[in-house]
């Protein structure tokens, strides 16, 4: 591909992000039964507990250098909620099941109806390296092998809007 034409891609593909506005949803099997979560999730039967475990790693996260990036948060909410809101993510649900659910030893798979949004990305790897396990996500580009804070993209880092 010439150079000038790269850019054209990357232009395609960044205008293709600014237009998804499609509810951000993701899901998980465990034990032959899949789990589904939207993002701000009301509707899983283990929120309550969903909830506890995802505070918990929060403060973990925070001790570990996790910033949360606010840019992807919905943008018409106050400062507080914002963040409440983005650690509610779908993808964030379903590694916090994950990690409740899945045998230690087995890696957690979790797939993005969209692409996973950069704070995901973030919280995701500091996670897969606090609680020791190895995380895949498969989402609409590509899959992100997470393991001991390092993904397999090499951290490529994209814009996309709040999932
Ligand atoms: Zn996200
Ligand atoms: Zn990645």
């Amino acid at each position: 591909m010439s150079r000038w034409e790269n850019v054209a891609e990357i232009r395609k593909s960044m205008k293709a992000n600014n237009v998804v506005k499609m509810p951000g949803y993701s899901w998980l099997e465990v034990g032959n039964v899949v789990h589904k979560f939207r993002s701000g999730d009301r509707i899983h039967p283990d929120l309550a507990s969903i909830h506890e475990k995802l505070k918990e790693l929060e403060t973990k996260m925070k001790l570990a250098g996790y910033v949360p990036n606010l840019e992807y948060a919905l943008h018409d909410v106050e400062e507080e909620l914002k963040e409440q809101l983005l650690l509610r993510h779908s993808e964030k649900l379903d590694v916090v099941f994950g990690l409740m659910k899945v045998p230690i030893g087995l890696p957690i798979r979790v797939f993005k109806n969209l692409r996973v949004c950069g704070d995901c990305h973030t919280a995701i790897n500091i996670i897969s390296a606090i609680e020791r396990r190895e995380i895949i996500v498969r989402d609409t580009t590509r899959f992100h092998h997470f393991k001991d804070g390092l993904c397999s993209c090499g951290d490529y880092w994209y814009v996309v809007k709040p999932c």
